[in-house]
């Protein structure tokens, strides 16, 4: 069979996405590939469909167990033998899936990194033939990644123990420069075939808000979206309690997930989410890595992450299947404060010397800081993204908050001046809170102290408030008219525009947003509804919560999460195009000939029964 084939009758889908084929090409051809991809964008069926071609067996290295988990159950449901070999099997389980593995039953068997050098594990590697090695989330592999694992190191080691160097595959959704060459240098990969498709998620929504009450903001956007799965990350375990509880009190769906539960609550409540029986789940980052969850319709932040790597990596849970999705961060200023906590506080790199240490929380502070004008910037959210990995963007994208805001344009270059003007006058040694306050005319101990009151700018920009200030410097630093240094003084230094606007005729405007009136339920979903998370009439929406109701008691027969059935996209086109019979049925995206024979007939049964 070739890839076309395989593609339809294990997948059904009919086309291959960008940059899949070319990958699929590479490995056949015998060439080690590194893939940039982002999530969502398909890279697993780059490595599943060369295995299925290939003689011998595809090992497939992976971080997390439930990512395993999954991925073994997706490819069982398509017919697909596949197995995983980590810690959560016996070692009875254990042995006999090695034991099945050696006699070749299985084309793909995911492998935790942490058993890759262990002597069993070798034993049957060096006795088999291993065809490929897929590296997932290879970014792990990098110190300079948010994820480092030491045992993706183990990696290379494991290579050389085999008689014969299989091709060699990494992907990875997240790979700024740095990481791509470590990548690349730690894996030896060989000449590889690199492809990026570009990190841009166009169903996605970005936005970034600033209610009074973020609790209450969160509340009434997940009341106004009763039928949708949702992800909402905090900052902390203690606002996880509290946001959960806030919303448990409205009697929603919703569960929690933070390093403060037990293994067996966690494991409870990430499964109830990703079956369903939650589609709501409150969390702190230690949740989603792994979570394959298609159906996820909304990820709400409620506080910004330390750096747009795992923000984009959070935000990029929604939308999986493609369907338009929604990712909002909520901001309030302590978000820094308590994110530069944790970066002072880091014991991770604790094995590290004093040097590199202070490499990392640099680097660590300059992200923080690119995070935080996110949250500032009147300029598209996606362009914003797209240029912080490096990639060209369009200036507008029609599908974020400030695209889909009306700005009014404001000249506030005598409050730069007074600003920049402190800055120079002091000789650059403040920051920016100290010239805030000073251009603002405070009377405090601390300006008295640094004899601000001196200085010529005092109280020059008393008439703006300070929250307005604060705009304006945020501003300066988005367009790097103004820096800081990376540490937690943060000192402000003159960039090199600087001087032109403080001694020049250079101006600068600002974009600002006419008063919002704060959100509540029911204006939250009349936006929902005109950006059309699904383009369906209403007795299509009756026709799918149907198909969705006969998906979760198949996936309850089976014991698998419903997504893993079918996805919502599938479903929403079984409800667009009504297939009568099974050719029909077989031409809607992602029904494959072993899934159709599985649920085929009962989808058949419940289109026929509601005829519309
Ligand atoms: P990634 O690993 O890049 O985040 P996945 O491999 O999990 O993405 O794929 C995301 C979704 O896209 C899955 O539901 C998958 O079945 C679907 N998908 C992958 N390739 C195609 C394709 N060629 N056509 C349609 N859907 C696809």
């Amino acid at each position: 069979m070739d890839k076309y084939q395989l593609l339809k009758k294990y997948f059904g889908y009919d086309k291959f996405r960008k940059g899949q084929d070319t990958l699929i090409d590479g490995i056949l051809a015998g060439r080690d590939v590194f893939a940039i991809m982002p999530t969502g964008a398909g890279k697993s069926l780059c490595y599943q469909i060369p295995a299925l071609m290939m003689d011998g067996i595809t090992l497939v290295i992976s971080p997390l167990i439930s990512l395993m988990k999954d991925q073994v159950a997706n490819l069982n449901q398509a017919g697909i033998h596949a197995a995983y070999l980590n810690s959560s099997l016996t070692p009875a389980q254990y042995r006999k899936a090695l034991a099945f593995a050696a006699q070749g039953r299985y084309p793909i068997i995911y492998v935790a990194p942490e058993r890759l050098l262990t002597n069993d594990f070798l034993h049957f590697a060096v006795h088999a033939e291993i065809s490929m090695v897929a590296i997932d989330e290879a970014h792990c592999v990098s110190q300079w990644g948010q994820d480092f694992r030491p045992d993706y190191l183990k990696i290379t080691a494991f290579l050389t123990h085999l008689p014969v160097r299989p091709v060699i595959s990494a992907f990875t959704a997240t790979a700024t420069a740095a990481v791509r060459e470590d990548v690349t240098d730690i894996l030896h990969l060989k000449n590889p075939l690199v492809v990026t498709t570009g990190f841009d998620r166009t169903n996605l929504y970005f936005g970034v808000e600033t209610p009074k009450n973020r609790y209450e903001a969160i509340q009434n956007y997940v009341t106004a979206h009763p039928e949708d799965s949702g992800i909402i990350y905090c900052l902390t375990r203690k606002q996880v309690e509290e946001v959960c509880a806030g919303l448990a009190v409205r009697g929603l769906p919703v569960t929690r997930y933070h390093a403060g539960l037990s293994d067996q609550e966690r494991r409870q409540n990430q499964d109830d989410f990703i079956y369903d029986r939650k589609p709501l789940i409150v969390a702190t980052n230690a949740f989603g890595m792994g979570i394959d969850k298609s159906n996820v319709r909304y990820v709400l932040h409620c506080g910004m992450p330390k750096n747009l790597e795992s923000y984009y990596q959070e935000a990029g849970r929604a939308g999986r299947d493609g369907q338009p999705a929604e990712c909002i961060l909520y901001y309030s200023g302590q978000d820094a404060i308590t994110n530069r906590f944790f970066i002072t506080h880091n014991s991770d790199n604790e094995e590290l010397d004093a040097e590199t240490r202070a490499l990392i929380q640099a680097r660590e502070e300059e992200r923080l800081k690119k995070m935080t004008l996110y949250c500032f910037t009147r300029d598209c959210l996606r362009a914003y993204i797209l240029t912080y990995f490096g990639e060209q963007a369009n200036e507008t994208c029609a599908n974020c908050s400030n695209c889909l805001n009306s700005f009014e344009i404001e000249d506030v270059t005598s409050v730069a001046r007074a600003i920049i003007g402190c800055a120079a006058e002091t000789g650059q040694r403040y920051g920016m809170g100290v010239l805030l306050d000073a251009v603002h005319g405070a009377r405090t101990a601390k300006i008295r102290q640094y004899r601000m009151d001196e200085n010529t700018w005092y109280g020059s920009a008393r008439q703006t408030s300070l929250p307005h200030l604060r705009q304006v410097a945020n501003h300066l630093l988005l367009q790097g008219i103004l820096t800081t240094t990376n540490n937690e003084y943060q000192i402000v230094h003159l960039g090199p525009s600087a001087r032109d606007i403080l001694f020049g005729d250079e101006k600068v405007f600002l974009k600002t947003a006419p008063e919002k009136p704060e959100e509540t339920a029911e204006k939250t979903s009349r936006k929902k509804r005109s950006s059309g998370s699904f383009t369906l009439s209403p007795e299509e929406e009756i026709l799918f919560e149907k198909l969705r109701l006969c998906r979760k008691n198949l996936a309850q027969q089976e014991g698998v999460p419903p997504y893993i059935v079918f996805s919502d996209k599938t479903l929403v086109q079984m409800c667009l195009q009504t297939p009568k019979n099974q050719t029909e049925m077989m031409e809607i995206s992602g029904v494959g000939e072993y899934k159709f024979k599985k649920y085929g007939e009962a989808f058949l049964a419940c289109l026929a029964q509601s005829h519309i």
